[in-house]
């Protein structure tokens, strides 16, 4: 089971924050049935999302949208506190050659372009508020460091963000994912940013971690050292989309009556695709007579 946990380093100078997304990732890129730059490039974008997830509030939601000049064409990832994520990109079948140091092309694949994380707040119990947009250019297209540059620039937060996707070539394909998240808080002091920065430096690959069987809890044990932790929340991570039949009925329903007849006319019925999650929901004849009545 994937899991997604919160905390507080360095006698609470230090926020800290892990997961492992390995089952999260697999169940998005099967359901998209990315390639696997793809797979990567989402994957990362996902575990990021679900790491600034776990700091907010109840009925908080954060997404980031990765919007590039890359063959990806754009990375949409959203994710709540309780640990639910959902993701897509604009082009799933895209790729390019290993990097030059044998990696996947994560940075060519997404290109050059602009990075946005949106918070919202209460969506869910009708306290929907303006969200807060707040962006920066990308500067490597890798993702960690595209977050990294986003929290010191935009939140005035320094953080190190550390992302990873391990694929392989049999069923499933995800080997590992996982990511943390250091942040260093004002009042965290000059020794603790000096040692934090030279574990960052010298920590092994997360999924390296990860695929040695180490748990979110055993990321930041692992990375920190010698420096205290606590855990200050825990939660499953887990894939969830929030679409269902009744809101393809509703979407179909704010089509109007016109939109509806052609549908039954040339039709017989209507197919929508999710483009979260790709599930696929019909409404038959019947189905969309009921709703012409209603109207
Ligand atoms: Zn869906």
């Amino acid at each position: 089971m994937d899991r997604l946990i919160h905390g507080l380093a360095a006698d609470d100078t230090v926020r800290v924050m892990a997961a492992i997304s390995t089952n999260t990732v697999e169940e998005v890129v099967r359901r998209h049935r990315t390639s696997p730059t793809v797979a990567a490039a989402l994957g990362r974008t996902l575990t990021g999302a679900a790491l600034l997830a776990s700091t907010l509030k109840d009925f908080d939601r954060l997404t980031i949208k990765v919007d590039g000049t890359g063959p990806i064409g754009g990375i949409t990832a959203e994710a709540r506190p309780d640990g639910s994520v959902r993701g897509y990109v604009k082009e799933p079948l895209a790729d390019l050659p290993p990097a030059a140091n044998g990696k996947f092309d994560v940075g060519g694949i997404v290109g050059s372009g602009t990075l946005y994380v949106i918070r919202e707040s209460g969506f869910d119990i009708g306290l929907h508020k303006d969200p807060y947009i707040g962006s920066v250019p990308i500067v490597s297209g890798e993702i960690g460091d595209d977050l990294a540059y986003y929290l010191a620039r935009s939140e005035q937060i320094p953080s190190a963000v550390m992302l990873g996707v391990l694929l392989k070539n049999t069923e499933p394909f995800v080997a590992a994912a996982g990511g943390i998240i250091v942040q260093m808080m004002p009042n965290t002091p000059d020794h603790i940013i000096t040692m934090i920065e030279d574990m960052v430096t010298h920590a092994p690959p997360v999924t390296e971690m990860i695929s040695g069987g180490a748990t979110a809890d055993d990321l930041l044990s692992n990375l920190l050292g010698v420096i205290d932790h606590r855990v200050v929340d825990e939660h499953e991570l887990r894939f969830e989309c929030t679409c269902s039949q009744e809101k393809a009925v509703s979407m179909v329903a704010a089509l109007g009556a016109d939109e509806i007849a052609s549908m039954l006319e040339n039709d017989k019925g209507a197919t929508m695709n999710c483009g979260f999650c790709g599930e696929t929901y019909t409404l038959d004849e019947g189905e969309l007579d009921g709703i012409l009545a209603g109207i």
